[in-house]
């Protein structure tokens, strides 16, 4: 298979140790496809991840939320991409929407972000989307084309990168793409990919969708050809993410 499904939890800013001890025992205990049918990714709060990781069945694998634009250094409360690798965390979320929105960070600084977690070994979940406002106004792709290209400018090698593409109307509502509006953005993504970065990336990148799915919509959304997996908020903290993962198969 060229593209590997992938199935990625976002816990956000949720959980106690207590709670997360619990989603740690639900996924260990859970039947899953093989490594070799889906990656695993789950991420939790920064002062989770050493928790997860030690729990952690070893075919899940754990990211962080976020992480610094450059080396560390005077940035209080941040953390590094070199403090993710120095505690052996292979994956980060960067651009997550409630970031680009709450926090104000633009369509550059997430691309030099994305640049400078690969750089240092990190793998990347590089999210983009559009608002409700943008996509009523018919902007869907001129948004997601920019995030995307300040992406790509920065990054040569895309290997380690898996694009999210979750609208913000859909990210924690209970309002889910339909398969065909998620089918229509990531096939223009891909088309974008290959006009603007090469017909090889375009093939091969991942491109997952996040918003709002859960165990009963996750099967259509999966069976599209250019899904090609999830990134998952409220459901994965919850043991429907178990089936989520099956969706996969
Ligand atoms: C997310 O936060 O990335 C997300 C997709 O959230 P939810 O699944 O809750 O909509």
């Amino acid at each position: 298979m060229v593209r590997k499904f992938f199935v990625g939890g976002n816990w956000k800013c949720n959980g106690t140790t207590e709670e997360v001890k619990k989603i740690v025992s639900t996924l260990n205990e859970s039947e899953v496809p093989s490594e070799d049918v889906v990656e695993v990714v789950v991420s939790p709060p920064f002062v989770f991840l050493t928790l997860v990781k030690s729990l952690l069945r070893s075919d899940v694998q754990v990211a962080a939320q976020n992480c610094w634009v450059r080396k560390g250094g005077a940035f209080t409360g941040e953390v590094s991409a070199e403090m993710l690798v120095n505690l052996g965390i292979p994956w980060v979320i960067i651009g997550h929407s409630e970031r680009r929105s709450l926090l104000k960070e633009s369509n550059d600084f997430v691309g030099d972000k994305v640049a400078y977690a690969l750089s240092q070994g990190l793998k990347v979940i590089a999210c983009v989307g559009e608002t409700l406002e943008q996509r009523e106004s018919g902007s869907t792709m001129e948004v997601v084309a920019a995030q995307t290209k300040a992406i790509a400018e920065r990054v040569k090698d895309w290997t380690n990168v898996v694009i999210a593409y979750e609208p913000v109307w859909a990210i924690g509502t209970g309002k889910v793409a339909t398969p065909a509006q998620a089918q229509e953005v990531h096939n223009e993504l891909r088309k974008w990919l290959h006009a603007n970065v090469s017909p090889d990336v375009a093939a091969t990148t991942r491109i997952i969708y996040g918003g709002s799915v859960s165990g009963a919509n996750c099967k259509e959304l999966a069976g599209q050809p250019d899904v090609d997996g999830f990134l998952v908020g409220g459901a994965s903290l919850k043991p429907e993410f178990v089936d989520i993962i099956k969706s996969a198969t």
